[in-house]
């Protein structure tokens, strides 16, 4: 036992079992959990209002949890630092742990408050640490031959799989005691982080934040829905993907977890289907990979010449790109996927392909308006996953799909639509029309017109 209290900095680890940070602090007399809402920390990424919808429901269930094995989640406003300098004097703390994050600002963040507490004159005895446990690897301990990150995804993923480990379960900690009076500083309850918004009350119909909502989506992917993943992992239209990004996102589920959920081995599944979940899983691990080792992606183009695309103006782009939001455009497949994610705080992968070709590449809009968009409105929106999902679909990202292939989403719709099920569900207004012609093939020349004009933008940035 470590006597005195250990203070928990949580961020995105909103979960009791494989959280390395707090079975850390379970070797202590006793324990408080602090979340720090800190927009400022976030630089130009401040949580959107989706998520801060999310965090204030799965911050009052961690809360929960915590009471139920006797330790308390305190939640504050204001400067990390100046907070966490206050808990550590107030409480007299002897440990300050939390797990890592890699995108800038978390690693900004670790570092800054690595170094600030590890050299505290008022508290020497202070215990520092931090680990792993929002991805299966760091993304520093997987380099090419000549030591420069991957930029391709297979053979980073064949290297993944001939490295793999296990991911092995921490349980959690039986009992963590905190101490009888809270630190003499005013906190908040969680669901004062909730957004003053309207617009979130709805996703409450769709989701249930927290470990149980969690565990029940896991549950009901891994007994029923896994085996049939790779046939209908494209089709919106279906129960097919696990809907577990937002419980990846807030570490409300460990990734480690998601995997033992498909062999309890934590080895690599054999079957057709797990494989191509864990293969997903790793794509999640690719995109934080590639913040980390090239931070300014959220922002700027990795492949340089798209510095120079010929963007239209926002003052050009302003009508279309408001009509895009509110899944007004007049193509079914992207109409559908922006109502969806509006409704429910989430999108389909390959309706989100659809909506992100639709805007660069037909619209001429920048990938950064479109993934702004997203950061606000989706419940899982994560800077790494978005970031790389709107470069690969926009063509200047890694590995991205080449900046020819233009979507077009009357074809993505027959294909992936067969029925036009997603299509009705969304625009009710077209329910009228029978199986594939929901699609309208009429849009046709106008998608061919508006794709020509990529190409011509595109052949503008080729010639330098
Ligand atoms: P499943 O198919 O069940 O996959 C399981 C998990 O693997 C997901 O929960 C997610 O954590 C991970 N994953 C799956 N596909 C990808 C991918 N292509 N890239 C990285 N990780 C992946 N994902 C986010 O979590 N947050 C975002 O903000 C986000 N923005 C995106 C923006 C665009 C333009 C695109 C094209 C993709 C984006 N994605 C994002 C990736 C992907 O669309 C979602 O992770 C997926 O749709 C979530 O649904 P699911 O949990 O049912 O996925």
């Amino acid at each position: 036992m470590v006597s005195g209290t250990a203070i928990v900095w949580l961020r995105r680890d909103l979960r009791l079992i494989d959280h390395p940070a707090l079975i850390e602090a379970s070797k202590h007399d006793a324990a408080v959990c602090v979340y720090i809402d800190d927009p400022a920390r976030e630089g130009a990424w401040p949580m959107g209002e989706a998520s801060r919808w999310w965090l204030a429901q799965s911050l009052e269930s961690l809360s929960k949890a915590l009471e139920a094995k006797g330790c308390r989640l305190e939640v504050y406003q204001g400067d990390t630092k100046s907070v966490l300098t206050a808990l550590v004097e107030a409480y007299s703390a002897t440990g300050l742990y939390w797990n890592r994050l890699y995108d800038p600002m978390g690693v900004e963040s670790d570092k800054a408050i690595k170094h600030h507490f590890s050299n505290l004159p008022s508290a020497p005895e202070l215990r520092v640490k931090s680990f792993q446990a929002h991805v299966l690897r760091e993304p520093w301990e997987m380099l090419k031959k000549d030591g420069t990150p991957y930029l391709v995804f297979t053979p980073y993923w064949k290297n993944f799989q001939n490295c793999w480990s296990a991911p092995q379960k921490l349980e959690a900690p039986d009992a963590l005691s905190s101490p009888a009076k809270s630190a003499d500083l005013s906190h908040c309850p969680p669901k004062s982080l909730a957004p003053d918004h309207g617009w979130t009350t709805k996703l409450a119909d769709h989701w249930k934040p927290g470990v149980e909502g969690g565990m029940q989506r896991l549950d009901h992917f891994a007994s029923t829905r896994v085996q049939a993943y790779e046939t209908l992992r494209n089709r919106p239209d279906r129960d097919g993907t696990s809907a577990l990004s937002p419980y990846l996102h807030f570490g409300e589920l460990s990734v480690g977890q998601v995997v033992r959920a498909l062999d309890p081995s934590g080895e690599i599944p054999s079957g057709v289907g797990a494989l191509s979940f864990v293969r997903e899983l790793v794509w999640r691990e690719f995109s934080h990979y590639l913040l980390f080792h090239f931070p300014y992606l959220a922002d700027r183009p990795l492949k340089p010449a798209f510095e120079k695309f010929p963007w239209r103006s926002s003052s050009e782009y302003a009508a279309d790109l408001l009509a895009w939001k509110r899944g007004q455009p007049g193509v079914p497949m992207v109409d559908a996927g922006m109502r969806q994610l509006w409704q429910t705080g989430w999108m389909h992968n390959r309706v989100r392909m659809v909506v992100a070709s639709y805007l660069t590449k037909n619209l001429l809009i920048p990938w950064q308006e479109g993934a702004r968009h997203f950061w606000d409105t989706l419940v899982d929106a994560d800077l790494a996953n978005n970031t790389q999902g709107w470069q690969w679909t926009a063509g200047c990202g890694a590995d991205a799909s080449p900046y020819f292939r233009v979507f077009n989403p009357v074809l993505q719709g027959e294909k992936f639509d067969p029925e036009g099920l997603y299509v009705r569900k969304w625009c009710p207004e077209l329910s009228h029309m029978n199986g594939k012609a929901i699609h309208q093939p009429d849009l046709a020349t106008d998608l061919k017109a508006q794709r020509q004009g990529a190409l011509d933008a595109y052949a503008l940035i080729k010639k330098g």
